[in-house]
């Protein structure tokens, strides 16, 4: 049976229909086949029905109004024209941070197809999908006319835009790192139904912030990985779940940004918080005896600002990763556990976590096929084999892209300045790194974490990193050297 490419996505307003062109050969402007669908577009607003139906109310005809669920709106327009229409009011009048994209992407999201997907035809009118994406058999195919050393220039290229074509649903000429992140995050977003935060949206930009002295590891190929349901299962939608909010601040589940109330057994105790930011900002501040806190940080030779002073019987609201260290010690006893705790979920598994799950089984293929047609050749030397075969350069075009994309999630999670920040994520992946970093080094302060760098401050600490990630079957951390 003859396999289709989709290679094409427009929307026609004057029908209200999205046209999808399907080719044999992507890289030829004929077409093989064409398929017609009604679709009009929409989006999700977490407003009352009735109050939706009372703003829209002018446009009857043609707006259609469905309940999700509890305060979660499906707004469907007649076209496009509409569409822009109702969602300026919308946005105006409720100051709603909406999502909506373009109508061709919205329809792909629905249909779960996107650009070099395969398909067959079935019928006169009918198409199937059969396979997710082929990128490499599209680019073995286009290359083939040309004489190897055209085709070793052009193979990054392509893969690159195919990919990201099939990854992000739009036709790609263009694009940088923070527009790749928004179109992903975009489409998690849609498909999932999930709303925005009542935020503006301001660009997000990587800021590299001047480190100091240290060995540097970069730990972005770790953090992905933690997020997953093999571990936390972070994710906008298994935060403080209805369905495991624990008993105890031990519960499995229990994440340790938590804040916990602690009676404190000492006089005159200080402790030094893992949390810089909430020592700083929130307890500094918000606390009277700010001059003892900054003598003891000056008579002591510190570069943390210390937590306290605190006196026996004195109770205060921690969090509970410093809290499980102090009562280890017994310095403090746990008073209530329950009132500020945060969790995530035990059953439901993150849409993060599967997109994640899913790129990094990609990557696991692209590994072994990486490592095939480097044994094909293996009478090359490695140089010679990584600029002459063709294929190996598409392979490790495609991991490098995918690897990046996911080593990003977090980062962009975590950049206040998105239209996505949502704060209660961004700080469980703080705590989370946080977390991981003192299991490896339980009672010292030798690290340093600047996103997602940490800097060593002592070689037998790198030994230590080493040997515990390999445990838990992730990667070692990267070492940075410059
Ligand atoms: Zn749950």
């Amino acid at each position: 049976m003859e396999q289709l490419y989709l290679t094409e996505c427009v929307y026609e307003e004057e029908k209200q229909r999205i046209i999808s062109y399907f080719s044999k050969d992507p890289y030829s402007n004929k077409y093989d086949f064409v398929y017609k669908e009604k679709f009009n577009p929409y989006f999700y607003i977490d407003l009352p029905k009735e109050v939706v139906q009372k703003l829209l109310s002018d446009f009857k005809r043609e707006v259609n109004i469905e309940k999700i669920e509890k305060n979660k709106i499906k707004v469907i327009a007649k076209n496009k024209e509409t569409l822009n229409k109702i969602y300026k009011i919308l946005s105006i009048s409720t100051s709603k941070n909406i999502l909506i994209l373009d109508i061709e992407r919205e329809y792909l999201i629905e249909k779960e197809w996107s650009y070099y997907d395969l398909f067959i035809i079935v019928s006169k009118t009918r198409i199937k999908k059969i396979e997710n994406n082929n990128i490499s058999s599209i680019v073995k195919k286009y290359i083939n006319p040309f004489l190897k050393e055209e085709q070793l220039k052009l193979i990054e290229n392509l893969t690159k835009k195919l990919l990201l074509s099939n990854i992000l649903k739009i036709k790609i000429k263009n694009i940088n790192n923070q527009e790749i992140l928004n179109n992903f995050f975009e489409n998690l977003y849609f498909e999932n139904k999930m709303m925005l935060n009542n935020k503006i949206s301001i660009e997000y930009l990587e800021k590299e912030k001047n480190i100091r002295q240290g060995i540097k590891m970069d730990f972005s190929n770790i953090w992905p990985y933690l997020l997953t349901k093999d571990f936390y299962n972070i994710g906008h939608d298994t935060l403080n779940c209805d369905c495991c909010k624990p008993k105890n601040y031990l519960d499995i589940n229990v994440l340790s940004n938590s804040i916990v109330k602690v009676r404190f057994k000492k006089q005159g105790f200080y402790f030094i918080s893992k949390d810089q930011k909430w020592a700083y900002e929130q307890f500094h501040q918000e606390n009277i005896n700010k001059e003892n806190r900054i003598n003891f940080k000056k008579n002591n030779g510190l570069k943390e600002m210390p937590t306290g002073p605190f006196y026996k019987g004195d109770f205060a609201s921690i969090p509970l990763i410093d809290a499980v260290n102090l009562v280890s010690e017994e310095e403090i006893e746990i008073i209530d556990n329950l009132d500020e705790i945060k969790w995530y979920c035990l059953k439901k598994e993150s849409f993060l976590s599967i997109k994640i799950k899913e790129y990094l089984k990609r990557l696991k293929y692209l590994e072994t096929s990486i490592n095939l047609s480097n044994s094909f050749n293996y009478n090359y030397s490695f140089k010679n084999n990584l600029e002459q075969n063709p294929m190996f350069i598409q392979y490790l075009t495609e991991y490098k892209l995918i690897n990046d994309l996911i080593e990003e999630i977090p980062k962009f999670i975590e950049h206040k300045n998105t239209k996505f920040y949502d704060s209660l994520l961004a700080q469980s992946i703080k705590y989370l790194k946080l977390e991981t970093i003192k299991k490896i080094d339980v009672n010292e302060n030798k690290y340093l974490i600047d996103k997602e760098k940490v800097i060593v401050k002592e070689k037998k600490i790198i030994e230590k990193i080493n040997n515990y990630f390999p445990q838990l079957n992730l990667p070692i951390p990267k070492l940075i050297v410059n």
